[in-house]
């Protein structure tokens, strides 16, 4: 039996591949499976799904959902999502809706502070996509508001500065609920992330995401330390979760680390998917 990788990311959200690109490349690197995991969207899984229907290749349909959480960022993972499940298309529409009022807001504060900005200045550097706080800083920049990408961020855009403006993020027990009402696998992504200390801090977290309906913790991840890994696994094995691992490919000029094998340390068993499906059939 082959490898797989369980975390990737395409043009859909901000990899470097599209989902077809990336099908055919995980393919031509050996592997034996992948699940596309876009940041908050499905959007790039029909494409990648047909893609590997025609190459012959297994590709699972994941999502990652941005949750909130107190400390650092957690993320949640969706494996063998129904993509037209309507109660999961209708919370991303959702999603996408409250994350579109957020520039707006923020030019809004900006303007507050007497500075002249326009939300088509924003987009116009944007280019097209998604627009972030980096094209707010851009644009302060070249109108010469702030010296530095830093002080505009520093001044006015990072977490608690003057015309900050919190992004909207469902609650764990939501997230968790909408990928298990759409028939997907709820897993915690990288929980080296979290930003917890205690040993005890974590495993409480886990108990509960448990309750929510977490099935399994991202135990295998470039970032993780071998401490890490096998404290995450053995928190896994006490409350019955699975394990599954991914590289997080962005595209490896993004985050250095290449598909399948991160910085060549990863080496993630089929067995993996075969766990997954297995505990999706029993739900
Ligand atoms: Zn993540
Ligand atoms: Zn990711």
């Amino acid at each position: 039996m082959g490898y797989v990788d369980l975390h990737l990311h395409t043009t859909a959200s901000d990899g470097v591949l599209s989902p077809s690109e990336i099908v055919r490349y995980a393919k031509a690197k050996g592997l034996q499976a992948i699940a596309i995991t876009d940041h908050d969207t499905i959007e790039g899984l029909e494409e990648g799904i047909s893609e590997g229907e025609k190459i012959g290749f297994e590709v699972i349909p994941g999502i990652e959902i941005s949750a909130e959480h107190s400390s650092g960022s957690m993320h949640i993972l969706g494996f063998f999502l129904d993509i037209h499940h309507p109660f999961l298309n209708e919370r991303l529409e959702y999603l996408q809706k409250a994350r579109a009022e957020r520039n707006p807001k923020i030019v809004e504060k900006l303007n507050r502070l007497g500075i002249d900005i326009t939300f088509d200045e924003v987009l116009k550097v944007s280019g097209g996509g998604q627009v972030g706080r980096p094209h707010f800083a851009n644009v302060l920049l070249q109108k010469k508001h702030v010296r530095s990408f830093q002080e505009a961020f520093d001044r006015f855009l990072k977490k608690g500065a003057l015309a900050y403006v919190d992004k909207f993020r469902f609650k764990s027990k939501e997230a968790i609920h909408f990928i298990n009402e759409a028939k997907g696998v709820a897993v915690l992504a990288h929980p080296n992330t979290l930003g917890m200390v205690g040993h005890s801090e974590f495993e409480k977290l886990i108990l509960r995401l448990a309750e929510e309906g977490l099935k399994g913790i991202e135990v295998y991840y470039p970032e993780h330390s071998s401490t890490e890994v096998i404290q995450y696994k053995a928190i896994a094995e006490r409350h019955g979760l699975l394990v599954t691992g991914g590289t997080d490919y962005h595209g490896i000029e993004k985050n250095g680390l290449e598909i399948g094998v991160g910085r060549g340390e990863m080496k993630i068993p089929y067995s993996i998917v075969e766990n997954l499906k297995a505990i999706r059939n029993r739900s």
